[in-house]
């Protein structure tokens, strides 16, 4: 994916030139993935484009850089006023943003305490990311997530990402669209960069937490959407054959959406696209864009000039 040249980016307090958002080779997040990361998205709807769930994004990566002792310079009312004048400035009507806290270069070493923090939010269009029109093939894959006393997976840091490409290029490699990731314990834990869901005997079912899920944001919106729909929700461990005796089984996030899966380990699922995958994706849709009045406080406009 490459960025359109002529966009700006917010780095350190100010909008720059593409060109010119540029980091030294010393950089500690370089070197030691010392930084945390939000993945946020713009929808275009009636009233004009809107950051959805903008709070809940910069909460959580107040959240990470806490858990790693990164110093945030800017409070989350500052990165949220620079994060709409970013998406103004750019023009966009729907984009994804990349939000990242990471240490600069100060010092060389490991001792985080000498290199000082440097916040940039970048804008583009992105379509969703996994293959459309057909529910996705997963496979188990060999790399774990990691225990809460290695990296805190409930942390959104660059560094564990590393274990995602892993896993992801693993899957690719064997023809496969996505890798599951198994949590240390053995239970379902989540996908490179999404969350799964289990639908079964209408019981919607999704890894919490302490499987070394991050705490999705989409899965928050679809817990919440589900309930509203009348479903019965339980956030519960999962264990891989949970998933292959599953009616549905569905993958969620802020770059891919809401996705049905059509197979696991080569276990096709009845459907590729079940139907309650049909009915939360489509009451998604009607959040994300401001159709349904109900979730219009998820979003927060952005006034072009
Ligand atoms: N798990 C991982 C590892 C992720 O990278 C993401 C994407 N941020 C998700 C789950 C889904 O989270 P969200 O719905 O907040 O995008």
């Amino acid at each position: 994916m490459t960025i359109p040249e002529s966009s700006v980016i917010w780095f350190d307090g100010a909008l720059v030139p593409w060109r010119e958002a540029r980091v030294h080779v010393l950089s500690h997040a370089l070197h030691y993935g010392t930084g945390v990361l939000e993945g946020t998205r713009v929808f275009d709807t009636a009233a004009g484009p809107a950051v959805f769930r903008l709070d809940a994004h910069l909460a959580r990566l107040e959240r990470s850089a806490r858990m790693l002792r990164i110093e945030l310079p800017y409070k989350a009312d500052e990165l949220a006023q620079a994060t709409v004048a970013l998406v103004a400035a750019n023009g966009h009507r729907e984009c994804y943003l990349r939000h990242l806290a990471f240490l600069g270069y100060g010092a060389m070493g490991l001792d985080m305490r000498h290199s000082p923090t440097s916040v940039s939010i970048a804008s583009w269009e992105w379509p969703a990311l996994l293959p459309a029109g057909r529910g996705l093939r997963l496979a188990t894959s060999s790399w774990r997530r990691t225990d809460a006393n290695a990296v805190p997976p409930a942390a959104k840091a660059t560094g564990p990402y590393l274990n995602s490409a892993l896993a992801r290029r693993e899957a690719t490699d064997a023809g496969f669209d996505e890798a599951l990731l198994l949590a240390p314990d053995g239970t379902v834990s989540e996908c490179s960069a999404e969350n799964v869901f289990a639908v079964r005997d209408g019981v919607l079912r999704t890894p919490p937490g302490s499987a070394g899920a991050l705490e999705g944001i989409t899965q928050d919106t679809l817990l919440t959407l589900a309930r509203d729909l009348g479903a019965e929700v339980r956030v519960e461990p999962l264990l891989r054959s949970d998933l292959y005796a599953a009616d549905e089984v569905f993958l969620s996030g802020t770059a891919a959406g809401v996705v049905p899966v059509a197979s696991l380990d080569n276990r096709e699922l009845p459907s590729a696209e079940g139907e309650l995958t049909k009915r939360l994706a489509a009451a998604y849709r009607a959040a994300v864009s401001g159709a349904d009045a109900r979730y219009r406080h998820w979003l927060t406009p952005v006034q072009s000039s």
